[in-house]
């Protein structure tokens, strides 16, 4: 078959997520048909350097044999079996006990989902359940942030935040409530951002984050102490922007919920497994989370895989006090996920690869990364460990472009022309590569980020 016989089928039968099917136009969807290292290749025969790891889960890069390998031995030995009713198997057992490890020491436990959506409901359960069981039933609202991402199920959207989800295919779980988000750059520094609140002027950095915390606590009081069981968010905000909090917003919402009792839920689906150069985002802010929903880094995306790390506050309680928890899936530990899961784990810790975003690649990209914010198009580049996003603002003003313009989609669009793969979310634009990427592939990424932004610049003239 060809590209256009895919694309045919393509459009007859297969309804693709977050995609509107009628602005596909004549071209179709572009088929991948391969990938090795940081590289996809696409049915045209182009090799496209992968700035995405996917859906930021690539940590170990494409074509690993060893995770072939692991996966065919599991699928030999037990293809499924599940860990309902007193029962267990090798994979998923050792694969906890790694999880258990690499956490941070409060966390001994972890329950297996399928999927970062399963385990945010899983979270959602869990976190009433646990206050139930204390005897504070009332104890039911969870805080989100606005413009957050935590999932695709009804649990997920209802804790996110993203404002065109909510508006779809509702009602919503009840007793969910958002606050604003730590967005400097768009909500902070310069007027009005994705989550529709005011322009708050006048102020640095760290006194926005200290103001999102109080916000927070605002909510708390509004709600009451004694309703609110949860706070959940990601250490940095992946889909809604890379949005990387400001240093005094951690440790001033860490401060709100220890006045309160209230639970810390920290969603480590795009942070954990070193995208910020720790095992958990939580490590690099120094965060003690009561829970900590897991998924993509964890397999590396070979296989679908999540779980709630459960700390041990609220793991004893379900053990000593709760009996029987009725909730699992029939993936949740899934033996040739669990495996894969194991083995990228495994290669990740004897590659030191978490490290070297940490000491090595992390600062490499930053010092290269921060150098685009010298052409016009760009009003911020910020990055972390390897996550990064460019804000793209009007070069007459220096200011974002009204929201209709549809410039964000217009530069990932011709990035993706020139061979890489960015990101837009709304007019920012966002990277997350593999881990194993190297210095020179860094320095392609640069350079086609830039002639990306150049060809953007030279369409916005005609
Ligand atoms: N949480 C966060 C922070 C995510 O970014 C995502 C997916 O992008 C999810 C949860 C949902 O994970 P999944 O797509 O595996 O259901």
């Amino acid at each position: 078959m060809h590209t256009r016989d895919y694309q045919a089928l393509d459009r007859a039968h297969y309804l693709h997520p977050f995609t509107d099917f009628k602005a596909l136009g004549e071209e179709g969807s572009r088929i991948i048909e391969h990938a090795e290292g940081v590289y996809i290749h696409d049915s045209e025969g182009n090799r496209i350097l992968d700035g995405m790891a996917g859906l930021w889960c690539v940590n170990l890069g494409y074509g690993r044999e060893e995770l072939v390998a692991a996966a065919t031995e599991q699928m030999r030995q037990l293809p499924y079996y599940n860990s309902f009713f007193k029962t267990a198997h090798p994979p998923a057992v050792k694969l906890a006990e790694t999880l258990c490890r690499l956490a941070p020491a409060h966390v001994n436990h972890v329950f297996f989902t399928g999927s970062g959506s399963e385990a945010n409901d899983t979270v959602l359960r869990m976190v009433r359940r646990y206050w139930a069981l204390k005897g504070q039933p009332d104890k039911q609202w969870v805080i989100g942030r606005k413009n957050a991402y935590h999932g695709s199920t009804v649990a997920g959207v209802s804790l996110g935040g993203m404002a065109p989800m909510h508006a779809q295919g509702g009602p919503l779980v009840p007793k969910i409530a958002h606050v604003r988000q730590p967005y400097w750059f768009g909500e902070g520094r310069s007027g009005e951002g994705r989550s529709g609140e005011g322009r708050t002027a006048g102020q640095d950095p760290e006194a926005f984050g200290r103001e999102c915390a109080a916000a927070l606590e605002a909510k708390i009081q509004e709600l009451g102490e004694e309703n609110v069981a949860a706070f959940i968010a990601e250490p940095v905000q992946g889909a809604g922007g890379a949005i990387i909090p400001p240093e005094s917003y951690w440790p001033a919402v860490k401060a709100v919920l220890a006045k309160y009792d209230i639970l810390l839920v920290v969603d480590e689906v795009i942070c954990g497994f070193g995208r910020l150069g720790e095992w958990f985002g939580s490590v690099h802010y120094g965060l003690e989370p009561d829970l900590m929903p897991i998924a993509k880094g964890l397999s590396s995306g070979y296989l679908p895989i999540g779980g709630v790390l459960v700390g041990d506050r609220v793991a004893e309680t379900l053990i000593e006090e709760g009996g029987e928890f009725f909730h699992g899936f029939t993936y949740s530990g899934h033996p040739v996920c669990a495996a894969v899961a194991q083995r990228n784990l495994e290669l990740l810790e004897a590659e030191g690869l978490v490290d070297r975003v940490r000491d090595e690649i992390g600062p490499y990209l930053a010092s290269r990364w921060k150098a685009l914010e010298a052409h016009p198009l760009v009003g911020e580049a910020r990055s972390l460990g390897l996550i990064g996003a460019l804000e793209l603002v009007d070069p007459a003003t220096g200011e974002r472009f009204a929201e209709s313009r549809g410039v964000g989609t217009l530069c990932r669009d011709l990035c993706f022309a020139g061979g890489l793969v960015m990101r837009s979310v709304g007019d920012t634009m966002i990277i997350s590569p593999p881990l194993v990427i190297s210095r020179d592939e860094i320095d392609e990424l640069i350079d086609k980020a830039r002639a990306a932004l150049d060809a953007t610049l030279a369409r916005l003239a005609e």
